[in-house]
């Protein structure tokens, strides 16, 4: 009795418990100032001086940590985004769900974030939620603690200041670092259910960091899968990007599948892209765009959205020649009906479907090469795209080789040389005139 009565005292008079943060000194971790862009130094020292906190959180302090160079600088401080709006001239508040500040320093823009808090007392207005427990808006303000748990995973939940140069970590960050895991912090069915591309950024990350991902946080994912139908397609096709054309697009790609997110990105496609031929196409586009970001080349949307939405419009198109249509609108239909069911999923800009669609359109011009043709398809704006997707066709097996290297030939040749090589196509064509097949 009197013990009960004792302990429900101690419990009245014990405060609310304030998660506690590791502080990882200057001597015991490897980020030093000189690693951090000019601009996030400026934004941090300017904040500090108005007399707000700021911290560097995210991809910065986790991509230092690991040796490597961060994209960008994040700033997160206890700033509301109107204040920090008064401290940089030509900066804007941006976003809805959450509320951030683009502060511009030169030529860079750093995000500046105000600090979140917890979704009680209270707080309805500034936080709203679906009821499946999307998170709609998220503009509850709060302290570093809560801006900690109120962030993805541990290792994106570090925090640094050139205020003493140390490390603030609320969630086990810097651990999980060490063994190389992305954790989810909190209940991870819950954050997933906040916001679903939670899940894609387990994987893009895991991808990236070379991280396996803890198990709670891995096991929610294939029955969770489902919820990214509720995201908006304009912010998948982003994400999308991120995924496929962040420099680890075929590690990524494997992820998604063995997690059964995949098929929640491109539902009316995945099926047939595990065709072996396939699945080999969309491989060596995604080793290809891989490749050439690593080696600082230009890459597009366009070439491998071309090749991950090729099964659907190869299957179509055979099956409206099947029924009698000819050849080139069958494809064109095919490529028509692929393009627009894609855009409910994921959205795909004109600037990137036109082009898709030309690589396409192309598949079935490179086989014609007569006269001048040959001559007039090599200049067009498209065809380099579209030799390379040609060149993979045949590499995975989805048809014969044999085109692309007549077509590696002509570009090497010379005038005289092309005139012969088409000359030499035309005596063989007159001996047996081809109708022009499928592009399959
Ligand atoms: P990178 O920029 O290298 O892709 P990043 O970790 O900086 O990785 P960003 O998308 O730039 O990722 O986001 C910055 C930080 O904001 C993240 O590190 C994370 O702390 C937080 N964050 C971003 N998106 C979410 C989200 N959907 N839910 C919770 N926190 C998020
Ligand atoms: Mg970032």
């Amino acid at each position: 009795m009197l013990n009960s009565l004792l302990s429900s005292i101690k419990r009245w008079r014990k405060p609310a418990p304030q998660p506690k943060a590791r502080i990882i000194p200057r001597s015991e971790h490897s980020i030093s100032r000189r690693d951090i862009s000019r601009a996030a130094l400026t934004v941090m020292k300017r904040l500090q001086e108005a007399g707000f906190e700021a911290y560097i959180v995210g991809g910065g302090v986790r991509d230092l940590l690991l040796g490597g160079h961060p994209k960008d600088f994040d700033i997160a401080t206890d700033a509301t985004p109107e204040d920090a709006k008064q401290l940089f001239r030509g900066s804007r508040i941006v976003g809805r769900r959450f509320r951030i500040l683009h502060a511009r320093i030169g030529r860079e823009v750093i995000e500046v974030t105000t600090f979140r808090g917890h979704h009680s007392n209270g707080a309805e207005h500034e936080a709203q939620q679906s009821q499946q427990g999307m998170l709609l808006r998220d503009n509850v303000y709060g302290d570093l603690a809560s801006d900690a748990a109120r962030r993805d995973f541990t290792v994106n939940a570090l925090y640094y200041t050139t205020r003493g140069f140390a490390i603030h970590d609320y969630t086990g960050g810097v651990t999980d670092i060490e063994q190389r895991q992305i954790r989810m912090i909190g209940d991870p069915a819950t954050r997933y259910k906040e916001d679903p591309v939670r899940m894609l950024r387990a994987l893009r990350f895991a991808a990236k960091l070379d991280f396996s991902i803890e198990e709670h946080t891995a096991t929610p994912l294939a029955n969770l899968a489902p919820l990214l139908r509720n995201v908006a397609p304009a912010r998948l096709f982003d994400e999308v990007l991120k995924l496929l054309m962040g420099g680890f697009g075929e590690r990524t790609f494997e992820l998604l599948r063995q997690y059964q997110l995949w098929p929640q990105l491109f539902p009316d496609n995945a099926a047939l892209l595990e065709e072996p031929a396939m699945l080999e196409l969309a491989r060596l586009a995604l080793r290809n765009t891989d490749a050439r970001i690593r080696a600082d080349k230009h890459v597009t949307p366009a070439f491998l959205f071309a090749a991950l939405l090729w099964p659907g419009v190869v299957v179509e198109q055979r099956r409206l020649m099947d029924q009698g249509t000819p050849a080139v609108p069958a494809l064109a239909q095919a490529a028509q009906k692929a393009t627009s069911s894609q855009l409910a999923h994921t959205a795909l800009p004109k600037r990137f479907s036109l082009p898709m669609r030309e690589i396409w359109d192309m598949q079935l011009r490179l086989p014609r090469r007569n006269g001048e043709r040959a001559q007039r398809l090599s200049q067009h704006p498209r065809f380099r795209a579209a030799y390379d997707f040609l060149l993979l066709r045949e590499q995975c097996g989805e048809i014969q080789p044999g085109l692309g290297t007549w077509w590696t030939d002509f570009q090497q040749a010379d005038e005289d040389q092309r005139q012969e090589m088409v000359r030499r196509l035309q005596q063989r064509g007159g001996r047996r005139r081809r109708r022009p097949k499928a592009a399959g």
